[in-house]
């Protein structure tokens, strides 16, 4: 019996965000002294020399042409094929957008099996804590199926750092192809900023902007910090920035060194999404706000004042410490 975690990848490189679940992993690994395998699709070279350095007893990469791009029902046929090589009590991933895909459809394909979402702690080799209504309550799960599949909040675990040993990485080719659905193009957002999850630094937008001709202050601000931007659903309802911008309850969890929240009331769904950042900071011209109560640092002011001097501070800042 053995721990299997799915390590997400894009473009070949590895998601950071997948290093929380190889740290959930190995919790379970000391509370059940099993071991823990890696499965992974696409990697770099680069990718699967970062995996090869995590401790797991072996990386193992599906391979396929039809695993070259992503689809629920392939992938959860290539992790269902390797949890039954490795004997797989336990199948974890982050709850990233793609683990919250993936996850669920394992449950209907692994016999005895039952999932939990969102874990934040390991009890025991049963039994989880997971947050439930936007964060607001903790609830204590019992998984008593043989099989347990969890998805891992990526904020609740550090990401697992590098040990010596280094682990084999295997090729498994998977035949089986679900021919039902077909993959045919993916149309990303190209930006030169940083990606959301992965950011030390995000600068989030909200409905205070008022247009989105506006949101060119927040992206000056983000670009002299070297941020990603964020923005809360009211902004990406109004159709002012992608979807893929959201962060919350519904939108991305996110838990940077620094998050600014401008012109955002901190509702809870939003809240839900980065409250584990480290230091947050709210410019909110209504003292109000329900954002101040979390923040570490609030400033009371309108952003249309506020924003554009702080950047160019910060830019003069830079100038000097550049000179
Ligand atoms: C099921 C469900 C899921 C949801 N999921 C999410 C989610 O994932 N993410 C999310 O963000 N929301 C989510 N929401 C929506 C959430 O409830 C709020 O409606 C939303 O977060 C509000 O966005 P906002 O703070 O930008 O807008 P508002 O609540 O309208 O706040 C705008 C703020 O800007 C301030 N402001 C205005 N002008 C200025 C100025 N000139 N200078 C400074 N400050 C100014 C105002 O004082 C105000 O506090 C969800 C709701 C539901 C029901």
């Amino acid at each position: 019996m053995s721990i299997l975690v799915i390590a997400e990848t894009r473009n070949g490189e590895l998601k950071k965000a997948s290093l929380s679940a190889v740290t959930c992993a190995k919790i379970l690994a000391e509370k059940t002294g099993l071991n823990y395998n890696i499965l992974t699709f696409e990697p770099s070279e680069k990718a699967k020399e970062e995996l090869s350095q995590l401790g797991a007893e072996k990386v193992f990469v599906a391979k396929g042409e039809h695993l070259k791009n992503y689809t629920a029902e392939n992938y959860a046929i290539a992790v269902s094929e390797i949890a039954k090589k490795v004997d797989a009590k336990y199948i974890l991933a982050t709850a990233t957008t793609f683990g919250k895909d993936l996850l669920p459809r394992l449950v209907s394909k692994i016999p005895n099996s039952a999932m939990i979402s969102e874990v934040i702690e390991v009890i025991d080799a049963e039994t989880f804590k997971k947050l439930v209504y936007a964060g607001d309550i903790i609830s204590t799960l019992k998984i008593k199926s043989e099989k347990k599949i969890l998805s891992v909040r990526g904020t609740a675990f550090d990401k697992a750092g590098k040990v010596d040993k280094k682990s084999d990485v295997v090729e498994e080719e998977i035949k089986e192809n679900y021919t039902r659905k077909r993959f045919i193009t993916l149309e990303e957002t190209k930006s030169e900023r940083p990606e959301l999850t992965e950011a030390s630094i995000v600068v989030s937008v909200g409905r205070g902007i008022k247009d989105p001709e506006n949101i060119k202050i927040v992206e000056e601000l983000a670009d002299v910090l070297g941020a990603a931007i964020g923005a809360s659903r009211a902004v990406v309802d109004a159709g002012w920035l992608p979807n893929d911008f959201q962060v919350g309850q519904t939108g991305k969890t996110v838990a940077p060194q620094l998050y600014i929240a401008i012109g955002i009331s901190g509702a809870i769904q939003h809240v839900a999404g980065m409250k584990d950042s480290k230091v947050i900071v709210a410019i909110n011209k209504d003292p109000e706000a329900p954002i101040f109560q979390i923040a570490d640092i609030g400033l009371v002011a309108d952003l249309f004042q506020v924003v554009p001097e702080l950047t160019q501070k910060l830019k003069k800042l830079k100038q000097e410490s550049a000179g």
